[in-house]
């Protein structure tokens, strides 16, 4: 998505780690015009899609959906990251390790806000590694829920998430990949 790719050209900072900062107006500051522009492309993207669920995972993918939703016309769900797991049975449990924290937690999810009827679509802030979205995932299928695709604002495209979730037949859209970057260049996929 050229808007996108210009504003991370213009904005962005590449950070030692592989991690490409964009807190001034997607992950601390955040430019709701813009990301409007983010949730129309993704409604366009999946029109065809019969989605009634937006799922992700907080913190920063819960603004991003929110706006997301409003194009969809249904709610928002977040899978809530947990210091310890209490296995009362009400709850989708699953383990996520972080990118950029390096440290594995639990992610937990209300099982009465994912049923077996729900048609789902899975947004995020980035793609790095997959194991976010992976998390998801699995929280999806343990709930028989259907997973329209997954939505992704940024894939690191040099990292192996893309492709671990393309192999497993997700419909997953990015708006925009990055194929490589260091501190003073970002080239995309074209
Ligand atoms: P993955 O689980 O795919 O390895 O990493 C995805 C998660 O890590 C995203 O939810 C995002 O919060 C965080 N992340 C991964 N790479 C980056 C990055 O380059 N910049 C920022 N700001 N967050 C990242």
């Amino acid at each position: 998505m050229r808007l996108l790719e210009e504003r991370i050209l213009k904005d962005g900072v590449v950070k030692p780690g592989n991690i490409l900062k964009v807190d001034s107006f997607l992950n601390h500051q955040m430019d709701i015009p813009f990301i409007n522009e983010l949730g129309k492309e993704f409604k366009r993207l999946f029109a065809d899609k019969p989605i009634n669920k937006i799922l992700t995972i907080e913190a920063s993918g819960i603004g991003i959906a929110c706006i997301a939703a409003q194009y969809f016309n249904c709610p928002v769900v977040f899978a809530k990251k947990a210091q310890s797991v209490n296995l009362d049975g009400d709850m989708y449990t699953t383990k996520v390790e972080s990118f950029t924290h390096k440290k594995v937690y639990d992610v937990i999810l209300a099982k009465r806000y994912l049923t077996p009827e729900d048609h789902v679509l899975i947004i995020d802030d980035f793609l790095a590694n997959g194991c976010a979205l992976l998390g998801l995932i699995d929280i999806v299928k343990k709930s028989g829920a259907t997973i329209e695709g997954a939505g992704i604002v940024i894939e690191k495209g040099f990292q192996e998430g893309g492709q671990r979730i393309r192999d497993l037949g997700i419909h997953l859209e990015s708006l925009a990949i990055i194929d490589s970057m260091t501190d003073n260049s970002v080239i995309f996929r074209s």
